[in-house]
This record gives C-alpha cells, structure tokens and sequence, in this order.
C-alpha cells in the first residue's frame, strides 16, 4: 500500500490530529536511545506514526493493519537501548503515550495487596509521583524512570534498582491488559503472563497494566564496603541477597568502575570552552581511550596497592529502617567474613542522590567527539557470574576501556553491567572497534555460561547471540505468537532471526 493510501485509510480510523507521516516524526519513531544509532543511524523508516488514546483506538489500527498486513510497531518511551523498535520494513509506529491514565491505588480484599491499574503510555516517574502521593510505592525504578513507559517495561523485561527487594517488573505485575492482531482486547493474569515479558511487541500491544505497590518508607539504611578481591565482594552480596529481610540495592563496583564512574565520581565535562589547562587534560584522557591496554593495565596496578579507595566497593541499601541495629550487625558480620573494610554510609547515600545521573545527553556528545560509548547487560546464575565477568572483561578489553558492576541479586541470578568507551582514528574506525568489543564480549559471555542480556532486551542488538534456552518459556511465546499473529505483523524481525 503506498503511503499516502495508508495515512488516507488511518484518517478513517483516528482523528488527523492523532497521525504523522512527516519524515522527521516517522524518523524519531524508529529509533531508540541505542548508542549505536549516533554513529550509523536506522536505514530503514516506519511509513506512519500514529498515537492512539485508548485500547479501543489501539485495536481498531490494528484490525486495519492485520487485514492489510502491514507491520506494526509499539512504540513507549523509545527509551529502549537495543533497537528493538526499529523497524524491519516499514509499517505504523503506535505511539503509546496517549494512553496516559492512572487509576486509585486499591486493595484486593482477598489477599490484602495494595495495587492500582495504570495504562500503558504512563512514565514511570509520573506513575511513581502519583502513587507517593498516597503513601505508597511501585518499588520499580529503572534509571530511566523519567523516559520510560509501564508498557515498555513489560515487552522489554525492565529490572529496576531496588530489584533485590522487590523482583523485576514479572515479579510486581498482577495483570496485563493486552489489543491483540485480530482486534480483541483481553485481560491476562497469572502464569499465562510470561510469554509477554519481554516480548517485545511480538505478540499484541500491552494496553494496560495491574501492578501491586507497597507502603513508601520514609527512611532508609546505608552502608559502603571495600574488597581485597571481586570474589570476595560477590560472595558477601550473595550472602546478603539471600536474607529473609533483603537490601532493596546490592552493587559491586569494579576497580576501574568505582575510578571512573563510580559514587561521586563526575564524569568528564565536554564542553568546548574549557579553561586551556583542563581541556589539556581532557585531550589527554581521550587519547588513552584509544589504548584500553594501557588503561587497564594501570587500573590493575592501582588496585593491587594497599589503598581500600582502589578496591572493589559494595554498596547496600535498605528502604526501610524497622530493626536496624540487627540489620547493621548481620550487614557488617557478612562483610568482616569477606575481609571487606567498613567505609561509612556517605558513598552510598551519594550513590543513592546521583542514581539517575547517566545522562543520555552525554553520550550524544561522547558520539560528536568520535568517541563510542555504550553498556552491554549480562546475566548469569551468582556461582558463574565471577567467570563469565573475567571472560568479558578479556574479550572486551583488547578494543575499548571496559568497566563494570555487578547488581540485580535475587532468585539465583545477578547481572553485570559492562560500559564500553573507545575511540580510532576516525568515526568509521570507532564504529568498526565498538562493534568488535561488543561480539567478542558476547561471544564470550556465552562461551562462559552467561545469558546475553538482563534488562536490556535483544531488539537488534543482541539478534544473532540470543538463544532461546528456557525452552518451556519460548515454546508458550512460540504457540502464541501462531495463534495470535499468523499474519506477522506484530513487530515482525524481533526475537527471530530471520
Ligand atoms: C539512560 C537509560 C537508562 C536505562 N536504565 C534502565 C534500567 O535501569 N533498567 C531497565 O530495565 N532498563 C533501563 N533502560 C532501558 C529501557 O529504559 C527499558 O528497556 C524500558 O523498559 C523501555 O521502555 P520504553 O517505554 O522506553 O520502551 P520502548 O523503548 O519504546 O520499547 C521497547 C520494546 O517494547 C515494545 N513496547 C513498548 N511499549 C509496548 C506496549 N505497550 N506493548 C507492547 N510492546 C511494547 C517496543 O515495540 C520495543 O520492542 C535504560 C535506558 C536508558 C536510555
């Protein structure tokens, strides 16, 4: 169908106001915040956006386009660092944001959860600030809470930072509400859920969402902690992860993390008009982006010195302080059986003002200095996460400055969180380099028995390492996806390789 026949044949089912096909909007909308795209952005565009206001909008564009097989695609907050929203060929972005209503927080009178319904286009922090308004909490800060939408979280299985405490957003979702290919708007609940975590838009369009929320504290408890050794940092978090009474944060930061990026730590300021002296400086640290050896060889040395700010740093968060003299006593007991040092409360709680600080804005810049800067998540079971992180760090950091903390500690599972800066002689050099660190780290996550991806989701990016292995989970998607989509039309190229 040519495009001006699409936007006439949407017009008949939204009000004008609700279309785009400019190409500027039809560009934005197929993109996402994946850093990648700031060297060599999408060649391929949707032919329309549109921003329906309810379900019942939702469903009628996609009756349309599953009678004319057009592909689809969801689009919340584009805040997603994979490319999952990048289209295949073309189709019809929905925007989602105007499906913005958020209900009262209620309680089930059965199992006494406090809970509210929330559509899917709301952003996290609007949702969160609504919800503390009523002396409670949804527990699910991603650190892109302000960019963000609750449907997003749910098709790409976002983990929040508090997830020790409080699970990731499976573990926090009652129901879903959901606008299937065929026009159908259903409510889903309990195990029949699964398939659309991390889904990605494959299956139907997240509408609506039931989440449980919890009483907001008003007070919380901090505590910081240096390692000798990445082992002995690990083994006190998993310690401390498997309390009855949990931390709601748990993170290790390695050496060179902790250095460069670590609580408090500002990264650099690439402003043009530095003073002569500092921007002396600032070319010099770019220059040793080009020679991640030397980096690390020199962040490696550093940490062998007997100065606990160049070890390996823990930090541990409660968010609530009810018995706190016994949990201070089994907190410092885990860390004095790892020889941890006790570093006060002040880095975590700075942690804790600064939890939003990565700056998106900062990476463009990064980008327009030739430099590559972008974060691969991994995930593996906490007896191989130590293995999986040496295998990475190897692979990784033969092409850029490899940095990495490790967080997420609950059911089994830990996740690391690598960051990757680097820069050649020129932006197709750079773009070459970053993608050879980002293969051989995934190569060798999975060759070391890790899962490429944790709350990031697969989207283009992570296509050709991902691998279905929880088969029960991926036969439900697979069978569902056939029932649901014969036609393909819903966010078609994502999660198979074609
Ligand atoms: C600075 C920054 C920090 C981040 N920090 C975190 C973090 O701490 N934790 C974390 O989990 N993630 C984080 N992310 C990644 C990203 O925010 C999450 O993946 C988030 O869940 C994406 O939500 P979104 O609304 O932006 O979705 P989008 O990027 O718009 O879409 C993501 C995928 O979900 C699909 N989709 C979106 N909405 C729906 C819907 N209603 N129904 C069906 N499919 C839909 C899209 O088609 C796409 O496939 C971060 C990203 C940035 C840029």
């Amino acid at each position: 169908m040519k495009r001006s026949e699409l936007v006439n044949s949407l017009i008949g089912i939204l009000n004008v106001k609700q279309i785009w096909d400019d190409e500027d909007s039809r560009r934005q909308f197929s993109q996402d915040k994946w850093p990648r795209w700031l060297f060599s952005p999408p060649d391929k565009m949707v032919d329309a956006v549109v921003r329906p206001e309810n379900a019942h909008e939702v469903a009628k564009v996609l009756v349309f386009a599953n009678r004319e097989k057009i592909p689809v695609i969801p689009y919340g907050g584009g805040s997603g660092v994979c490319g999952a929203v990048c289209p295949d060929k073309g189709g019809i972005a929905i925007d989602l944001k105007g499906l913005n209503q958020i209900g009262p927080v209620l309680r089930d009178a059965d199992s006494n959860q406090a809970y509210v319904i929330v559509a899917s286009g709301v952003i996290g922090e609007a949702l969160e600030r609504a919800v503390n308004a009523k002396g409670f909490t949804i527990g699910h800060f991603p650190a892109s809470m302000a960019i963000s939408t609750v449907g997003g979280w749910v098709a790409a299985e976002s983990s929040g930072q508090c997830s020790t405490k409080y699970g990731n957003i499976e573990n926090l979702l009652e129901e879903i509400e959901v606008a299937l290919p065929d026009g159908r708007i259903v409510w889903i609940s309990g195990t029949r859920i699964k398939p659309f975590i991390g889904s990605e838009g494959t299956l139907g369009i997240i509408t609506a969402v039931k989440l449980k929320v919890f009483p907001a504290s008003a007070k919380q408890i901090f505590f910081s902690f240096a390692f000798n050794s990445l082992p002995e940092a690990l083994d006190a978090c998993y310690r401390m992860s498997r309390l009855p009474d949990k931390p709601a944060v748990l993170r290790v930061y390695d050496s060179l993390d902790r250095l460069f990026l670590g609580p408090g730590k500002e990264s650099s300021n690439l402003s043009h008009r530095l003073p002569a002296h500092k921007y002396f400086f600032q070319q010099i640290k770019f220059w040793f982006l080009s020679k991640p050896k030397a980096v690390h060889a020199f962040g490696s040395a550093l940490s062998r010195l007997p100065f606990w700010k160049f070890k390996p740093l823990l930090i541990v968060i409660f968010d609530e302080d009810s018995d706190s003299a016994a949990k201070e006593k089994i907190i410092h007991n885990i860390a004095w059986l790892n020889h941890g040092k006790y570093l006060g409360e002040d880095l975590a709680r700075q942690w804790w003002r600064e939890r939003y600080k990565l700056n998106f804005q900062k990476i463009e810049k990064y980008f327009q200095l030739g430099i590559f800067a972008n974060t691969l998540d991994v995930a593996a079971p906490t007896d191989k996460l130590a293995g999986v992180y040496k295998a990475m760090m190897e692979a990784m950091s033969a092409h850029a400055v490899t940095l990495a903390h490790f967080s997420h500690f609950f059911g089994g599972r830990g996740c690391i969180y690598f960051t990757l800066i680097g820069r050649a002689k020129n932006k197709e050099a750079s773009l070459r380099l970053h993608d050879r660190a980002w293969s051989a780290g995934l190569d060798a996550c999975r060759k070391a028995g890790g899962e490429v991806t944790h709350h990031h989701g697969i989207g283009v990016a992570k296509l050709p390492w991902f691998e279905m292995t929880d088969i029960i989970r991926w036969e439900k998607w697979r069978k569902l996806k056939k029932e649901l989509d014969p036609k393909n039309i819903m966010n078609p190229g994502r999660l198979i390789k074609n």
